[in-house]
């Protein structure tokens, strides 16, 4: 497990060729049609191992219409979460940079035909003021958000993040991985994105049908299917090497979506060598100016939506799963368990929107600039005290691999368990004493250092004593300690 950055090896793909086979992904789902206790079960087994399930395998569990048998996936997805991710949350801000749009998705309020829509691309001073805010949250993660629009080409993008990484609040706050979710580029483009040390290159297929992706991408660039599908392989070909992945939930069948994504995670792990570092939920939510949002084709309700999530954590055990506050405090916290293992928090999706917030008189304005509404509008402090008082689960503001080069790997079983022990628990503790340190009040301080306590003595006694050590340094002022 040593910490070096790799040249990734891309095999020859055919960009013009689909590696969604719509035939291939029905015959998995019907042929696993009506499927046995017994069946099942067996599958369940398989994913106790914690390698992984194949597309039939995956297609069992989709099928399963018994709710005691869906009871107890749910126990198996809880155990693999616990195993491999412990009780450790990473939060992350998105910022939204910019609306203007070319495209015309019909799911979004950013849609180019949407002209109610106030456009909004910030400039560097409103960046900066938008990171101060997050950081004085406590924020150490962005999503920086983009529309595909000419203002919004690689070297505008480049410039926005070189702002967002020089922002720095005074008491130790920065932002430490900026992630980015914008328009795929072409392989050159993604070198010049690459040169602004962006963490994960985020891009959704937002749904892997191709009938059904043309028929809701009306206009603009994005309406190419194959550029998107292989958006990811020219990332990596630009040596970006963490790469998410997702699946926009409403707009077509969730047992298609489920089995082409992860038909895409093993063509990436076949071409690239690597799957994706994530995959992300998002579920289509209402937005102003867009009619399809107000009544999604395919709707995915919550009980579906929580055996998505538990079905991809046992098919895919080692990929994170991101949740945005797309989603309710209740449902978020049983998502949680299931196997999601990043979340938004406190949370604006209009560009300007944090600065807006704070501003009491603006309040009501921000609503014709945003994406889409909220379901949860709590701040980032509430998410915490509720994670750790309800949950049990440490906050984490680690950004410790990316930086020491462990990214793109791709190992599995015991090896990974050992690491997540040895770095990311040790490292989610230090930088959660830091934002108890910096940014809580009393009453989330309090019972985030109990919690602390709680993890240091489940350690084994010298890593605990190493731990604490960071701890006590961090105490002392020291800031971003990482193993
Ligand atoms: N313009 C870039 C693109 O489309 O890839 C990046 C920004 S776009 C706002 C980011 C994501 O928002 C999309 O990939 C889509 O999945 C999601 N999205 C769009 N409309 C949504 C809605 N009404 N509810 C939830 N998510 C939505
Ligand atoms: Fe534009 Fe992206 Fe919204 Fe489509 S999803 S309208 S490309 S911002």
């Amino acid at each position: 497990m040593t910490s070096h950055h790799h040249d990734i090896c891309i095999r020859d793909y055919d960009p013009n060729t689909s590696f969604i086979d719509d035939n291939a992904i029905w015959d998995a789902i019907n042929r696993a049609s009506a499927p046995s206790a017994n069946q099942v079960r067996a599958v369940l087994d398989k994913a106790r191992q914690c390698e992984g399930l194949s597309i039939e395998d995956t297609a069992i569990l989709l099928q399963n219409q018994d709710k005691s048998l869906d009871e107890e996936m749910f126990a198996v997805a809880r155990e693999i979460k616990n195993i491999i991710y412990g009780n450790r949350i990473v939060l992350f801000a998105p910022l939204y940079i910019s609306n203007h749009c070319a495209n015309s998705c019909s799911y979004c309020g950013f849609n180019a035909d949407n002209h109610e829509l106030k456009r909004k691309t910030l400039k560097e001073d409103e960046i900066r003021k938008e990171v101060e805010i997050l950081e004085q949250m406590g924020h150490k993660r962005i999503l920086a958000v983009y529309g595909e629009h000419p203002r919004n080409n690689v070297h505008s993008i480049v410039d926005s993040i070189n702002t967002m990484y020089s922002v720095k609040d005074g008491k130790g706050g920065e932002i430490r991985r900026i992630n980015v979710n914008c328009a795929p580029m072409s392989t050159e483009d993604f070198k010049v994105l690459k040169t602004a040390a962006i963490g994960t290159y985020q891009c959704f297929q937002e749904t892997y049908h191709k009938e059904t992706y043309e028929q809701v991408h009306l206009k603009g660039k994005k309406k190419d299917y194959l550029f998107r599908l292989y958006a990811m392989h020219r990332a990596m070909e630009a040596d970006i090497d963490d790469v998410g992945i997702g699946a926009l939930f409403g707009l077509y069948d969730h047992r298609f979506e489920l089995l082409a994504m992860l038909t895409h995670v093993q063509q990436l792990e076949q071409d690239c060598g690597v799957g994706p570092h994530t995959i992300s939920f998002p579920r289509i939510e209402p937005a102003h100016g867009s009619e399809l949002s107000e009544k999604p084709p395919y709707e995915v309700d919550d009980e579906c939506f929580k055996r998505i999530v538990a079905i991809t954590r046992l098919a895919v055990p080692y990929t994170g799963l991101i949740m945005s506050t797309r989603e309710s405090a209740e449902l978020r916290k049983e998502l949680l368990e299931l196997g999601v293992s990043q979340i938004s928090a406190g949370s604006r999706t209009a560009p300007g929107g944090y600065q807006a917030s704070q501003d009491t008189r603006n309040k009501a304005s921000q609503h014709d600039a945003e994406q889409f509404s909220l379901g949860d509008h709590r701040e980032m402090e509430e998410i915490i005290y509720e994670l750790v008082t309800q949950s049990d689960s440490v906050p984490s503001f680690c950004t410790g691999c990316y930086r020491k080069g462990r990214t793109g790997d791709h190992f599995m079983g015991l090896a990974k368990q050992q690491f997540i022990g040895k770095f990311c628990q040790p490292n989610a503790l230090i930088t959660f004493r830091e934002y108890l340190n910096d940014y809580a009040c009393d009453k989330t301080r309090e019972a985030g250092n109990e919690l602390i306590e709680r993890e240091l003595a489940k350690m084994s006694p010298a890593r605990a004593r190493n731990v604490k050590g960071c701890l006590d340094k961090t105490d002392a002022g020291q800031r971003d300690i990482y193993l």
